[in-house]
């Protein structure tokens, strides 16, 4: 092996892993290790040589031992309302996309898990890029590092980038281990100091990974629910066919019971004519109320409904404003909880469901799709990245 593929990256490791680390590997005291965090994830410092509160000795034992290997920057993108995207590179064939989203006093950070995404939802612009593979935690973590560098974020005082949310590209669930490390750096006071219910996981409907999660993390979970029965959901998200909606909903309960977490967020994209109808919006009451009951909480479900965002090559499109509203009215007369979440971003494709990145996939769909699109349009394969 070189020396640089033996070196650890320390954004690999979350507080216990740097102490494990200092004390196993550097045969240092493990406080050392709470003082690189803070170089790290404070200072956004990434040079052993700017660690001045570090001995000379110990940090040309570090430059021989380790190394802090942030995401390359290969791309960013503001928006006019205030967003602004990251495409990072992760290998030099692959990359992701990061957005920050601005909103009165606070500032959230949406997150990838993957490079691109193996479930395959309908109406998501990742899942016609295809999967290549897992991030690290280092690619998870070093998202949130170039964002906080870029805001000029220090952790309680001049704090910008107030919450994260798992909702980038990919199934956080389907990457667990280090999607659950990354999440325990960004909650560390060492770390970006966010408090558990400002930093949301969504999933698809991972129901073994929920219950997994509940036994060692508190974050807020959110929940892509999309239909309110298991045949228009079965083919909107085709992982509820291996995870259907009572067993999803049994899923959640177990995770809102554990402790008195917050609510659980069910997000809902609207789209016309697929979803948005009253009947629809009926059901959804139904199943969300069944939800406080089991709880016995006013609120314990809360809605999410967002406008569909369209890419290039969907067969899906928005519903009309006003049946938005009508449906949101349905649920609120029925003493749901629901916010319409209003699209910020889009102008750059950073709304929900636009991210793609540049993923090397190692599945068929890309190519799949690019000929379905072709078909569609009468252009050649071209058509898909002019579009883009
Ligand atoms: N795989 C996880 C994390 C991705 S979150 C999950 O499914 O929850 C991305 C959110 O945006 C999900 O709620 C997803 O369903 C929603 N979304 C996907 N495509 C969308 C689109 N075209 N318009 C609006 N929302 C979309």
């Amino acid at each position: 092996m070189n020396d640089a593929i033996a070196k650890q990256n320390l954004l690999d490791l979350d507080r216990e892993g740097l102490e494990r680390f200092f004390a196993d590997t550097l045969g240092e005291k493990r406080f050392r290790a709470h003082q690189i965090m803070k170089w790290i994830h404070h200072r956004h410092v990434t040079d052993f040589n700017e660690m001045t509160d570090l001995g000379k000795a110990l940090r040309a034992k570090l430059e021989a031992h380790a190394e802090v290997r942030v995401p390359q920057i290969q791309f960013e993108k503001p928006s006019t309302d205030g967003t602004h995207k990251w495409l990072l590179g992760m290998d030099g064939k692959n990359a992701i996309e990061a957005v920050f989203i601005p909103d009165k006093g606070r500032g959230t950070l949406c997150v990838s898990s993957q490079v691109g995404c193996a479930l395959n939802c309908q109406f998501c612009s990742t899942a016609t890029q295809g999967f290549n593979r897992n991030l690290s935690t280092a690619e998870i973590i070093g998202q949130v590092w170039v964002a906080a560098k870029h805001l000029g974020n220090v952790p309680h005082r001049q704090r910008k980038l107030t919450n994260v949310v798992m909702m980038g590209m990919g199934e956080p669930l389907m990457n667990f281990d280090n999607v659950v490390r990354a999440m325990s750096i960004m909650r560390d006071d060492l770390g970006y100091g966010l408090a558990n219910k400002r930093v949301t996981l969504s999933t698809a409907g991972m129901v073994p990974m929920i219950d997994k999660l509940a036994e060692l993390s508190d974050v807020s979970l959110a929940v892509s629910l999309h239909a309110p029965n298991d045949e228009l959901r079965s083919e909107l998200v085709p992982l509820n066919k291996k995870y259907p909606i009572a067993e999803l909903m049994a899923a959640c309960e177990r995770y809102a019971r554990r402790k008195p977490r917050e609510s659980i967020t069910f997000e809902y994209t609207l789209m016309k004519g697929v979803n948005d109808q009253p009947v629809h919006a009926r059901q959804l009451a139904r199943l969300m109320r069944q939800f406080d009951n089991a709880m016995q909480m006013k609120d314990a479900a809360k809605v999410n409904l967002i406008p569909f965002n369209p890419f290039p090559g969907t067969r899906f499109e928005r519903s009309a404003e006003a049946d938005i509203r009508a449906f949101q009215k349905s649920l609120l007369d029925a003493h749901v909880l629901t916010m319409v979440r209003r699209t910020r971003g889009d102008d750059i494709d950073a709304a929900c469901g636009q991210l793609k990145g540049q993923v090397v996939d190692r599945t068929r769909r890309q190519a799949e799709f690019r000929k379905q699109l072709a078909a569609q349009t009468g252009q050649g394969d071209g058509a898909v990245d002019a579009a883009a």
